[in-house]
């Protein structure tokens, strides 16, 4: 089935699947992850749409859709958007959309495009 095509609740599934595999993919060349936000409730963050904490209103975290991720090699803590730029290709290669490339760049981003929120 094609992405475009898949319900709300059936790209939630898939993403978190994507997920699993850019957390394999990480791990097996040498990166190691912690999560940073992941789902972000609506009734602490508005609902979509609405600006209500520090998330943008339209935010895909509120819809299930996207994880930050804390990156780490040899022990360091890498905090530059570009240094997640390696994960960042290979989640685009499964589909994905990677905050690296926001106009404002938000490298620990990692979502799934749902009704042209990213
Ligand atoms: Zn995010």
């Amino acid at each position: 089935m094609k992405v475009s095509d898949m319900t709300l609740g059936q790209k939630q599934r898939h993403f978190t699947q994507m997920i699993a595999q850019l957390i394999e993919y990480a791990y097996a060349n040498d990166y190691r992850l912690t999560f940073g936000d992941a789902y972000r409730d609506p009734r602490l963050h508005g609902d979509v749409g609405v600006k209500k904490s520090y998330s943008s209103a339209g935010s895909l975290h509120k819809s299930r859709l996207a994880v930050d991720f804390n990156l780490f090699k040899d022990g360091k803590y890498l905090t530059a958007s570009d240094d997640h730029k390696p994960l960042g290709e290979f989640w685009e290669s499964i589909g994905g959309t990677w905050g690296g490339r926001f106009p404002s760049p938000d490298g620990n981003h990692y979502s799934l495009e749902h009704r042209g929120r990213k």
